[in-house]
Formats: C-alpha cells, sequence, structure tokens
C-alpha cells in the first residue's frame, strides 16, 4: 500500500481530473476522496471512513457496490476470451446475448443496439446516424439537432455541445453550429409563476415549434432529451410536457433521441423513462445503469424504422463508416448480462419506485417547514432538494456563497455523499435501486442536519 502523503502528491502532480477545480486540487485546497472500497450502498476511502452514497457514484452504481455476481463474470469472461471485435459482422457471444436482453426490454419500436464505451460517444453516435440517416433520405439539409438548455448529453464536441450548461461550453468554443438549445421543463423557473403545469408544458411545446419555424423545420434533423433532467437540477417534467413535445416533432418530421443514460434499467421505477413518461422515441442512449459501472459500456438502441433506411445507405454505399475499437467489448457486455439479471432478480425496479418514493416522501416531510427549501422533487431512485434565499419571491442565493456546496460538504462530514448539482443551490440524489428504507432515513437525517448547520 502507498504511504497517503505519496498517493497525495502523485495525485496532484501527475493526474489531470475530470470536472475539476484545477488550481484547487494541485494546490491541496478542494475536498478529495480516494475510494478504496464498496459494499451494498456504503464505499470506504482510505481512512477507513464508511459512507452512504446517495449518488450511486455518478448516478451509476445501479446495484450498488461488491457484487460479486457481476465481478465473477467479468473475471470469466476476462479468462475465457477479454477482446475480440465487432467490426464486419464479428461478435462474441457476450454481446450478442446482452443486444437481445437490451432490444427485449426496450419499447416495442426498437430493433439493435449500437454498443459504445460511455454516453458521450453513444449520443455522438447518434448525431452522426441522424446525419446519415437524413442524407440517405435525399434532405442534406435536415441536420440541425434542437437540445434543451440544463440538458446533459456529454462533453465531447457534439455532446458537450448538446448539454445545455454554461460550463461545458465557455471556452472551450461551444456550442458548434448545427447544434440548438430550447427551454428547459423547469417548472419552478417558469417565466411565470401563475402559469399552472399544463400551461407551462404548452407554453415549452409553444417554444419549440417558434425555433422550428424560425430555422426552417426542413434544416431540423432531431431533438434530444432526458426524460428527467439529470445533471441540470435533477427536474422532473412537468405535467403533459412530452404529451405536447411530441406532436411537434412529430409535425415536422423530426426523430427523437431519448438519452436514458441515467433514467434506463429502473432508475425511475420503470425499466425505461420512455415507458414511464409515454415517450416513443427513434433513437435511446443507455449507458450508466447497463453495467451498473463494473466495466465501460454504453448504447444506442435504434428503432426498427430508423434502422431500415440505414440499412438502406449502406446498400448504396458499403459497411456504415463508423465502429470504435471497444463498441461491444465482451468484458462490458459480461458485466452488462450480469447486471439486467441481478436487476431482475433482486426486484430493484420495483424497488426503486417503492423505496424511492418512500425516500422523496421521508425527506418533504423533513423539509417542509424550513423557509429556505423551495422544492423537494423526484421520481423513482431520484431527489432532489432545492434551496433558494427567498422561495416566495423566487430569490436565489447568491452563487458566490456556495450554499449546495457547504451543505454537501457537511453532509460527508455526517457520512453521507450528495451532489451540489452545478447550478443552483441543489442537492441531488441517487442512491443505488436497492436502497433500503432505513438507509434512506440515514440519508434524511443527514441532510436535515446539514442543512440545518448552513441554513
Ligand atoms: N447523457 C446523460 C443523460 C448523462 O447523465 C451523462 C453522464 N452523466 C452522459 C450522457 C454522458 O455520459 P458519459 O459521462 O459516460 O460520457
Amino acid at each position: 500500500m502507498l504511504r497517503n502523503d505519496q498517493l497525495d502528491q502523485w495525485d496532484r502532480d501527475s493526474f489531470f481530473h475530470p470536472s475539476t477545480h484545477l488550481g484547487q486540487h494541485a494546490r491541496g485546497e478542494s475536498p478529495n476522496r480516494i475510494v478504496t472500497g464498496g459494499k451494498g450502498v456504503y464505499i470506504e476511502d482510505r481512512d477507513g471512513k464508511r459512507l452512504l452514497d446517495a449518488f450511486a457514484g455518478l448516478y451509476c452504481v445501479n446495484v450498488g457496490y461488491g457484487r460479486s455476481e457481476i465481478t465473477d463474470a467479468i473475471a470469466a469472461q476476462a479468462k475465457e476470451l477479454a477482446y475480440y471485435h465487432a467490426y464486419v459482422g464479428h461478435g462474441t457471444e457476450a454481446s450478442i446475448t446482452l443486444a437481445n436482453m437490451i432490444v427485449e426490454r426496450a419499447p416495442a419500436n426498437m430493433r439493435s443496439v449500437y454498443f459504445g464505451l460511455g454516453g458521450s460517444d453513444a449520443n455522438e453516435t447518434n448525431v452522426k446516424l441522424v446525419w446519415y440517416y437524413n442524407n440517405v433520405l435525399g434532405r442534406p439539409e435536415k441536420k440541425k439537432i434542437i437540445s434543451r438548455w440544463r440538458g446533459y448529453h456529454g462533453s465531447g464536441l457534439i455532446t458537450g455541445s448538446l448539454t445545455g450548461l454554461e460550463l461545458f461550453h465557455k471556452k472551450f468554443d461551444l456550442p458548434l453550429d448545427r447544434i440548438l438549445h430550447t427551454e428547459a421543463p423547469y417548472f419552478l423557473r417558469r417565466p411565470d409563476a401563475g402559469m399552472s403545469e399544463r400551461e407551462f408544458s404548452a407554453w415549452c411545446a409553444e417554444k419549440l415549434e417558434e425555433m422550428i419555424q424560425a430555422e426552417g423545420p426542413e434544416t431540423v434533423g432531431a431533438f434530444i432529451g432526458e426524460p428527467v433532467l439529470g445533471t441540470g437540477g435533477i427536474v422532473p417534467p412537468p405535467e403533459g410536457y412530452w404529451e405536447a413535445i411530441q406532436p411537434v416533432l412529430k409535425k415536422h418530421d423530426i426523430l427523437l433521441i431519448a438519452d436514458e443514460v441515467v433514467t434506463g434499467f429502473g432508475r425511475l421505477g420503470s425499466m425505461f423513462g420512455s415507458a414511464h413518461y409515454g415517450i416513443t422515441p427513434d433513437i435511446i442512449t443507455i449507458a450508466k445503469g447497463l453495467t451498473s459501472a463494473y466495466a465501460p459500456l454504453s448504447g444506442s438502441i435504434i428503432s426498427k424504422d430508423v434502422y431500415d433506411v440505414l440499412m438502406r445507405g449502406t446498400d448504396e454505399l458499403g459497411p456504415i463508416g463508423h465502429g470504435w475499437t471497444y463498441s461491444a467489448h465482451p468484458i462490458g457486455a459480461a458485466a452488462g448480462i450480469a447486471n439486467l439479471k441481478l436487476v431482475d432478480e433482486l426486484g430493484l425496479v420495483d424497488n426503486a419506485a417503492e423505496v424511492g418514493g418512500y425516500f422523496r416522501k421521508a425527506l418533504a416531510d423533513a423539509m417542509k417547514n424550513h423557509s429556505n427549501v423551495a422544492e423537494v422533487r423526484g421520481e423513482g431512485m431520484l431527489a432532489a432538494v432545492e434551496l433558494m434565499d427567498d422561495p416566495g419571491a423566487r430569490r436565489f442565493f447568491d452563487p458566490a456563497k456556495k450554499v449546495g456546496p457547504s451543505v454537501v460538504g457537511a453532509m460527508a462530514e455526517l457520512g453521507v455523499v450528495a451532489r451540489a448539482m452545478p447550478q443552483g443551490d441543489i442537492i441531488g440524489f441517487a442512491p443505488p435501486l436497492c436502497l433500503t428504507r432505513a438507509e434512506a432515513d440515514e440519508i434524511v437525517s443527514a441532510t436535515v442536519e446539514a442543512i440545518g448547520r448552513h441554513l
């Protein structure tokens, strides 16, 4: 084992951490946590401190830590065949089996899965396929993609452009051309406090229609959205939102990409967020819950109608010119198979609905008289507490006060990991789907105590 001071030194000197304040990290000013183990919903750091991980890593360790069913499957696959590629029709038993398991669980109009490694590259694939699709159909102009402010779709060039958060654009010269952002379906921040949820949903659909008209419907290829806004604040859609949005897309022949990287495989208490909200997508992005992050794997699930057009393209051009060396990596696929079996065997989709509901109610009850709590919201095993200086007047805290990060810091001291969401003072929760009621109570107590320390 390395000494702590040696590890700290190398960490500061050699490790370029993602999504990290580089100066603060190099100077040793920001909190860091070196994690050494995990079991169930708990992780342990190198100082032996045990923490309840109420964010399941980055909302991905859905089955919890330390599941030997998955690690054994990974080891067995690695011994038998650690790698073979999937180009020009090759494959492995694991990747073919997993594709079949995904399509069986996906909405009925879905046909096949293109495998990648993470959510960003899967959305990159999706944008390329939308462009290819419209070229095959002889509509070379129909290439713009409409995303939403506060949407999160990755941090590559195109996917970072799709992401609707300033931090991912500034100084990177993003967003790129062809990527547009429409209104976020964020009821708490609706333009007029007097609007009902349904009125606000209709307003979001009108804004979308206005954007499509202004750009020219013949130039818009796809719309991408998460069933529930995730990194943008854990915001379930207002009533009637997807019902209002989908006809606008249909009318203009615009494909719908449901980014289910967070919501896929049970997090909302349904197998897919699309089924949960009556969304009929043309393409679904999956990652995180596909393997519970035991190995990197993502996918783009493509509808039969879109696939038929892509096939016409390859009849004209030859093999589709898009592939990663690690597409459908057998170790990831073995992890995915074992993970999806475990999700079924342990009844985790139902548990997400049942214990998730209990958790959100307990959180809301505990917060109900706090004058700085603007909203407790969520769906399934996703929850958020939004804090404001004066919720009645819809007045936010000065961001310089860092209220959200301070509360999350205090929670960690109390043994619970939550996440300060990036825009606003929002405490985010996305525990493993195997959470019990007693563990939910632990999260609620730490939240109450931490908010009490700061507000
Ligand atoms: N889409 C959504 C909805 C996500 O939440 C994320 C990651 N948080 C991504 C895409 C990107 O996934 P990755 O970080 O694996 O590239």
